[in-house]
């Protein structure tokens, strides 16, 4: 992992895609234009923030790539397991596709989503020439999104998981992420005898792993080379914005991929 900058924004990249020349990011929330509670490089759009001002900071955090927003495929983000599959980029008067899996075959599409404490998973098939990107909070979690992402990458796209890529970005770590019975019922349904290994005891409540869930499920799925920065939202505020921690007045940050050029 790589914590980068370009004028006032910085970005973290992973070692596992940037050696595959894989163009990508974890935008940080520093160098946008838009003021508190969402400063400054939000994204998202249904959290009180001025559209003009998402535009802006679109622009300003694609520049540096060469990109614009006209090349972008962004989904309406549920908590499911859906999946787009993104042909070309999305027009901006066109909906968005409820989906938290974007999958794509096609160089000069930007798979983009939306972040604020939920999980993202950036894949690759370096030999099918497929990326993907994963929305996973607790509930993509123990609805195996990463596991359906990575099923439907062969189903499609005959990749084979142990060419595939996968790259854990920052999230709610285990340390701020207290969870009730509701959620330690379901997560005891999905990780079964790996139950103990994402549920931990801390100060007479569970916390839940979302980092180490994820990992299993990619695992699991017969992905073989994962990264996982292990980077808590809510523990760095000047970062990354975190739901949690701003009890949801805040802001979104951005993550993309999109396939090498040909
Ligand atoms: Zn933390």
């Amino acid at each position: 992992m790589n914590f980068l900058s370009d004028g006032n924004i910085a970005y973290l990249q992973f070692d596992l895609l940037a050696a595959e020349r894989v163009q990508h990011a974890v935008f940080t929330r520093k160098g946008g234009t838009s003021p508190e509670p969402w400063n400054s490089l939000n994204f998202g759009g249904s959290v009180g923030d001025e559209p003009e001002r998402i535009r802006k900071n679109f622009n300003i955090a694609l520049a540096p790539f060469g990109f614009s927003r006209e090349s972008i495929y962004d989904v309406w983000q549920v908590h499911g397991t859906d999946i787009a599959i993104a042909e070309s980029p999305r027009l901006s008067k066109s909906p968005h596709q409820k989906a938290d899996i974007i999958l794509s075959n096609r160089p000069g599409v930007i798979l983009f989503m939306r972040f604020a404490d939920c999980v993202p998973i950036l894949l690759y098939d370096r030999m099918q020439k497929i990326v993907g990107l994963v929305h996973a909070g607790w509930e993509g979690t123990v609805k195996k999104a990463a596991q359906v992402a990575v099923q439907a990458m062969e189903d499609r796209f005959d990749c084979l998981p142990a060419n595939i890529l996968a790259c854990i970005g920052p999230s709610i770590g285990p340390d701020h992420y207290e969870v009730g019975e509701r959620v330690i019922h379901q997560v005891d349904l999905t990780f079964q005898n790996d139950r103990d290994h994402v549920l931990k005891p801390q100060n007479g409540s569970v916390h839940f792993d979302l980092w180490e869930s994820n990992r299993l499920l990619l695992l699991q799925s017969g992905v073989r080379h994962i990264e996982s920065v292990n980077i808590c939202t809510a523990c760095h505020p000047s970062d990354w914005y975190s739901h949690r921690r701003d009890h949801g007045q805040t802001g979104r940050f951005g993550v993309f991929i999109t396939l090498p050029d040909e």
